[in-house]
């Protein structure tokens, strides 16, 4: 996995050093030796990364980062604060400005990569939703897109797989804040993970007899913990194994002996980012199937109709192919509501369209159009097609009474209005107008009919 990573210091050695490291490993490094010139860099360039000092004259990375993320454009980029210590209180301040990881300064290696390469994952990921996002037609997606701050890492599911019980009781010691299970024996790690509800996994690198790489790999070849966040325990000889363990997709790891709080900022941060992902993807797939669908009937909505309405006619137009627009207003429906209640009123509505379904094609689009309207657009259908398929509408819901809910059967009809396309000059508003005014016409002849308009 590659990436553009922007490195920022003023201190030419420092960007060197780590443009070198980051080059070696095929990463695509740009470099910015001032927080203005950086700011500059990330709104016109596609970055995946920042790599952040945070003494820099003129503006220090706390400011850098509180920018970034402030401004809409930048907001999502990944920023690794780069600290000259391990002080508490640059973290802290860090966190408040946003950034997402911390290094040390001297920077080492192995850290570097795990940092760099686990925020671009991160990175990946939200692109891909963001991206599907955009295409689920219109959705005001934004909302989902939270700061990642304001989600919860507490009252986390953790698993420790470790062969070593008392090892794996001082850490479950050190998460009191999380719901953590120890498993001793490596060997049962996917079936234990399996539908468990686990967020993270702490794996130790030194399983008896076991290959904890392994271990990993099969958590992540079986679906329902594919996206489970794994961080390593290990020892500084396990080094080598930590570098293609970060290849084989593991989120982070901590060296031994493990300190507290650097365990609970790791755990915490990987907790995050797992409900933060999960959260995003539960509601792009929800406000995608939400903004198009009709929820009462299940039927496509209007503001999807509109849309598709729209592509379609042009096509039609552009290919010089017939198309049908019907619309169907049922008839008396205030009564049934007036006589029988509002579920009852509702209940008609979803058989209306179960049975308006059943008697178009696949490839006409049925659309609650709004109340006790419906619509269907027909392409390649003629005025004698289009006839016969409003006809037998028509009769589907004439011919036999409603079955609703504890109501005696009822007798529903209804009324439809069809236009065609038939000249260049048809756009959709003034289609949608001449089978609306066909179907007044079918109302005022005395419904549970269908009219042509007269074009
Ligand atoms: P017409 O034959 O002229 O179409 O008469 P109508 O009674 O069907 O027409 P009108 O427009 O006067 O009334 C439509 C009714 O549809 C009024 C409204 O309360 C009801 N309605 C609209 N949406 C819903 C819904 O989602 N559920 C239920 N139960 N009723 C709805
Ligand atoms: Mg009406
Ligand atoms: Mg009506």
């Amino acid at each position: 996995m590659t990436a553009r990573v922007l490195i920022v210091d003023d201190i030419p050695t420092n960007v060197r050093l780590l443009e070198a490291r980051l080059s070696a490993e095929y990463y695509e490094v740009l470099t910015a030796s001032s927080g203005a010139q950086a700011l500059a860099i990330c709104e016109s360039e596609d970055i995946d990364i920042v790599l952040l000092d945070v003494m820099m004259p003129e503006m220090d990375g706390f400011e850098v980062c509180r920018r970034l993320k402030a401004n809409p454009k930048t907001h999502h980029l990944p920023v690794l604060m780069i600290t000259a210590l391990d002080q508490t209180s640059d973290r802290v301040q860090g966190l408040e400005a946003g950034a997402d990881d911390f290094l040390s300064k001297p920077v080492d290696d192995t850290q570097l990569m795990a940092r760099v390469k686990s925020l671009v994952r991160l990175k990946s990921l939200t692109d891909e939703l963001r991206a599907r996002a955009l295409t689920g037609q219109q959705i005001a997606i934004e909302d989902a897109l939270r700061a990642m701050d304001s989600i919860s890492a507490s009252g986390g599911s953790v698993l420790i797989i470790d062969t070593d019980r008392r090892h794996a009781e001082r850490i479950q010691g050190y998460l009191a804040d999380h719901r953590v299970d120890i498993l001793t024996e490596p060997a049962d790690a996917v079936f234990q993970v399996a539908g468990a509800g686990y967020e993270l996994a702490l794996i130790s690198m030194s399983l008896d007899d076991f290959d904890p790489l392994r271990v990993s790999s099969q958590i992540r070849t079986v679906e329902h913990s594919r996206n489970l966040p794994i961080i390593l325990m290990a020892d500084a000889a396990d080094k080598p194994r930590v570098v293609r363990a970060l290849d084989l997709g593991i989120n982070d790891y901590i060296s031994r002996p493990v300190e507290r709080n650097e365990l609970q900022a790791r755990v915490r941060t990987q907790i995050r980012r797992h409900r933060y992902a999960m959260e995003l993807r539960e509601s792009v797939n929800n406000t995608m199937a939400l903004a198009v669908t009709d929820e009462l009937t299940g039927l496509y909505n209007r503001r999807y109709f509109d849309r598709h309405l729209n592509v379609m006619l042009g096509k039609a137009q552009e290919q010089e192919r017939d198309m049908a627009l019907m619309i169907l207003d049922i008839d008396h429906f205030k009564a049934v509501n007036d006589n029988h209640g509002h579920d009852v009123g509702d209940a008609v509505l979803r058989e209306f369209a179960a049975r308006l379904k059943r008697n178009i094609r696949g490839v006409d689009l049925a659309c609650r159009f709004g109340g006790e309207e419906f619509v269907v657009l027909m392409p390649d259908t003629d005025t004698g097609q289009a006839e016969a398929v409003a006809e037998r509408v028509r009769q589907a819901m004439a011919e036999k009474q409603f079955e609703v809910g504890p109501a005696r059967p009822l007798s529903v009809t209804v009324s439809v209005g069809v236009a065609l396309n038939e000249s260049r000059v048809d756009t959709p508003e003034s289609l949608i107008k001449r089978a609306d005014v066909a179907l007044y016409r079918a109302k005022r002849g005395g419904r549970n009919r269908v009219i042509f308009d007269a074009a």
